[in-house]
């Protein structure tokens, strides 16, 4: 991805890195639920003084960002480094949802959540207790359900509506700058971020364009890897997973809980997520593949057929309402959560390169996680630290040989 090309003389940035003299021009790259979280609190922090420019290569929320559940929970995360930022983050979404869903519906409730077991193919046994499920869950559940999340715990989003919403208030309140094409490079001269090199779509004739900018947030999702100044650093891959979204004919049947599902089929246990959303829908994820390589673009992500089809099945399996004939498939999707090596996001400034950031490897929670991220990172580009959150378990630092873990 890199590539030397001689540059146009740029205005040398004043940019300190600790605060003193925040980055005038900041360029976000990517614009999933991290890019857009980043864009959005470094306008709201950094005011008119400074400009923020979104770079996104498809559209806002193509990827995992809008195929996600957008299921967030307060403390799944206790006891794990992630503790802290999540719990901050479910804060953060409930004030924006005060702020914004009031406004423009992206879909923020608060959801009761249970634990349940599925076998394909049995039939609900006599005897077998009902009691604390939701009427539209008639599948032959095995085991008693748990309550594993209410609704001062547990709520959601539309994952895409979110993002897309987020990065409209950043445009229409704050003058964001959204550019639609792919980031080729980011120019370094003398240890220091100069500028993004862009490549636009055909319409706009092909050509690459020179972005100045003297902070860039690198928020690429699984596509992180695919820039040298990171890869050399650490490894970021993508999981691939499945999604449908089902239109059952009567959805006021649907009572707004999350489901987590282990589901029984042929001697194998499958672990699945069902949201219903206040959308209307119902949103069933799960068949993950380790290994499928993520391709150049999120348009070019296929689901695959036999993993779709076990979606479905199981859907029919949980509830009538959600068989084909009592609801409409309105999706069939696949997309690629973001990983690192050691399972924990980075979020942090690259080392030895004065003005480039990263935010990457959410794994399945980075709808959860997005916003206390981006407000940690726009503390850290504007501030020189993050109050927020403490970044240190998430610094790219620890991938460094003589800081402790690999
Ligand atoms: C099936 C599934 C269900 C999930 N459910 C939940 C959930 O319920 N709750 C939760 O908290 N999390 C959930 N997640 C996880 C969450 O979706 C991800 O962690 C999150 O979306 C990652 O966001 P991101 O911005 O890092 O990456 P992405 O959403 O992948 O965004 C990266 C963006 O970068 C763009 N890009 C790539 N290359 C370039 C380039 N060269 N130039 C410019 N732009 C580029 C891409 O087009 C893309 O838009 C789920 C994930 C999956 C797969």
């Amino acid at each position: 991805m890199e590539m030397a090309r001689p540059l146009p003389a740029a205005t040398p940035s004043t940019f300190t890195g600790d605060g003193t003299r925040p980055p005038k021009k900041v360029v976000v790259c990517g614009g999933g639920v991290v890019g857009v979280c980043a864009a959005y609190f470094l306008a709201q922090k950094g005011g008119p003084t400074t400009s923020i420019t979104v770079i996104e290569k498809s559209s806002v929320a193509c990827a995992a960002s809008g195929k996600a559940g957008g299921f967030l929970a307060l403390d799944w995360c206790d006891g794990s480094p992630l503790s802290q930022l999540a719990r901050t983050s479910f804060q953060l979404h409930r004030d924006l949802a005060r702020e914004l869903d009031g406004h423009i519906n992206y879909g923020y409730r608060p959801v009761d959540t249970l634990s349940l077991s599925l076998q394909e193919q049995s039939k609900l046994k006599s005897g077998s207790s009902r009691v604390g499920l939701p009427p539209w869950v008639d599948g032959p559940f095995s085991g008693v359900p748990k309550t594993i999340g209410t609704t001062e715990t547990t709520a959601q989003v539309h994952p895409q509506l979110f993002t897309r919403t987020l990065l409209s208030k950043a445009v229409e309140d704050h003058g964001v700058q959204l550019v639609i094409g792919a980031v080729e490079n980011v120019e370094i001269q003398d240890g220091q971020v100069l500028s993004v090199l862009v490549k636009k779509g055909a319409a706009e004739g092909g050509s690459p364009t020179i972005i100045d900018a003297d902070a860039v947030v690198l928020a690429l999702g699984p596509w992180s890897g695919k820039f040298g100044v990171l890869s050399s650093l650490f490894r970021v891959h993508g999981i691939k997973a499945h999604s449908i979204v089902l239109r059952p004919e009567k959805p006021e049947e649907i009572t707004p809980h999350a489901l987590s599902l282990s589901y029984t089929t042929n001697g194998k246990c499958l672990d699945l997520e069902v949201y219903p959303r206040p959308t209307g829908e119902v949103y069933i994820c799960g068949m993950l593949e380790d290994d499928a390589p993520v391709p150049d673009g999120a348009e070019q992500v296929e689901p695959k057929g036999e993993s779709i089809e076990m979606l479905k099945r199981i859907g029919e399996t949980v509830s009538s309402r959600l068989s084909v004939g009592s609801a409409t498939v309105e999706a069939e999707q696949a997309c690629f959560l973001p990983c690192t090596t050691d399972g924990q996001p980075v979020i942090g400034q690259v080392p030895n390169v004065k003005g480039l950031y990263v935010a990457t490897g959410h794994s399945c929670w980075g709808i959860l996680n997005g916003p206390a991220t981006g407000a940690a990172v726009a503390e850290l580009v504007l501030d020189g630290q993050s109050a927020i959150v403490d970044l240190k378990p998430f610094s790219p630092l620890r991938f460094l040989r003589g800081h402790g873990r690999p």
